[in-house]
């Protein structure tokens, strides 16, 4: 079928993933939850007339309504749970000297990418899911319970900028007892055929805010969209938590920028840490190559596969260029600057849902839920093979 051509693996080949979503919000029995990564509001308006960049977010979640929707989420709200997670990673592995740099690991392309060819840094990955994953094990875990359903009853479609989020949904780390935390993965351009599928007239939408209690986010959530964003995020919170009292650093404009490496220091608590942030996978070769042969020393990286991060997706409208991505890069620094809220413990629907569900955060309890493991992948000759869509070297 056509979804071949879009799938990373190969293991859609029946129906596409836009009519699968129709049958499940045409099923009166399931529960359709649907989550939207940052990167999406910058762009879709690009399908409708808009520019690069031009907010469209209120007429989003109208539309995810209109279609049909029971619940329209952000991702930006397990954005902020995963700044949470991995930054007080990153201060304990600061204090208790764990492996550094510690490495993002939001992006699965990247991820997949350090199995298959950097099995040695697969310590130094951060252990948090991508708040793609994060939100969905919320939706299973506990959500669905809440609202009295069982797990297989709730549906969880995201809306990604990315065809590799595909991939990273159908990891089998991230299924429980058969049922996959993300049922759907649509991208950015799905989303849209779906939307005029519908026949709705986008530009005429009255803007619609999301639903809570998993539609909540800070600046630093949406900032996740931008390569840099990670970093920044992190920052805000490590700062804000070193410094009691202190309301830390907010803008941190080093990392920000569509440039392929890019490198800032942080002064905190005494200590100077040392950051990188890249975009394309070719630059995070480079700059491994580097931290290997001890020419660089950094404590924190962060990696995204496309090129300016997420805004740059494989699954964002054409054309996909630099013109286009430093529009939506400009729209999202834009929408963190108009959020009453920039620091992921600012927003409190993520502090207490941690306290409600884990008893807090960075503990055995939301080690279970909201982080996972990564395993080295098979190679032949050099070369990655796939074997089923998705086998590879983990034990059984
Ligand atoms: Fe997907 Fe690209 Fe973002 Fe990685 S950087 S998560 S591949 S859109």
């Amino acid at each position: 079928g056509q979804c071949v051509a879009v799938c990373p693996t190969g293991a859609l080949t029946v129906k596409p993933e836009v009519d699968r979503v129709w049958d499940a919000i045409h099923d009166p029995e399931k529960l359709v939850v649907v989550q939207v990564a940052p990167a999406v509001r910058v762009a879709i308006g690009e399908e409708f007339g808009l520019l690069p960049g031009e907010k469209a977010t209120g007429q989003l979640v109208a539309a995810l309504r209109k279609i049909g929707f029971d619940r329209v989420f952000d991702t930006l709200f397990t954005a902020d749970m995963t700044t949470i997670e991995e930054g007080m990673e990153l201060l304990g592995r600061l204090e208790k000297g764990g492996r550094l740099p510690l490495f993002t690991s939001c992006c699965p392309a990247w991820v997949k990418y350090a199995e298959q060819f950097h099995a040695d840094l697969l310590d130094n990955l951060s252990t948090c899911r991508s708040p793609q994953q994060m939100f969905g094990s919320l939706v299973k875990k506990f959500y669905a319970r809440e609202m009295g359903r069982t797990p297989e009853q709730v549906v969880c479609v995201s809306v990604m900028p990315c065809t590799a989020k595909k991939f990273e949904a159908r990891r089998p780390e991230f299924t429980t007892g058969g049922v996959p935390d993300v049922d759907f993965v649509l991208t950015t351009l799905e989303l849209a055929r779906m939307i005029r599928e519908a026949g709705i007239v986008f530009n005429e939408l009255e803007p619609e805010m999301f639903d809570n209690p998993l539609g909540m986010g800070s600046g630093a959530a949406v900032i996740y969209g931008a390569s840099g964003g990670v970093m920044e995020s992190v920052v805000r919170f490590i700062t804000a938590h070193r410094s009691a009292g202190d309301v830390g650093r907010v803008d941190f404009y080093p990392v920000r920028g569509i440039q392929g490496i890019k490198e800032a220091e942080l002064e905190i608590g005494g200590q100077t840490l040392k950051l990188a942030v890249v975009n394309g996978l070719a630059n995070a070769e480079k700059l491994i190559g580097r931290i290997k042969a001890g020419e660089v020393f950094y404590h924190a990286v962060e990696v995204m596969a496309c090129p300016g991060g997420c805004l740059g997706g494989g699954g964002q409208p054409y054309p996909n260029n630099t013109a286009s991505r430093l529009g939506r890069m400009k729209g999202l620094y834009s929408l963190d600057r108009a959020e009453q809220l920039h620091r992921p413990q600012d927003n409190i629907f993520v502090t207490r849902a941690l306290e409600r569900w884990f008893g807090g955060p960075a503990n055995a309890n939301t080690h279970q839920a909201l982080h996972t493991r990564y395993y080295p992948r098979r190679r032949i000759s050099g070369k990655p093979v796939e074997l089923n869509g998705r086998r590879d070297e983990r034990p059984v």
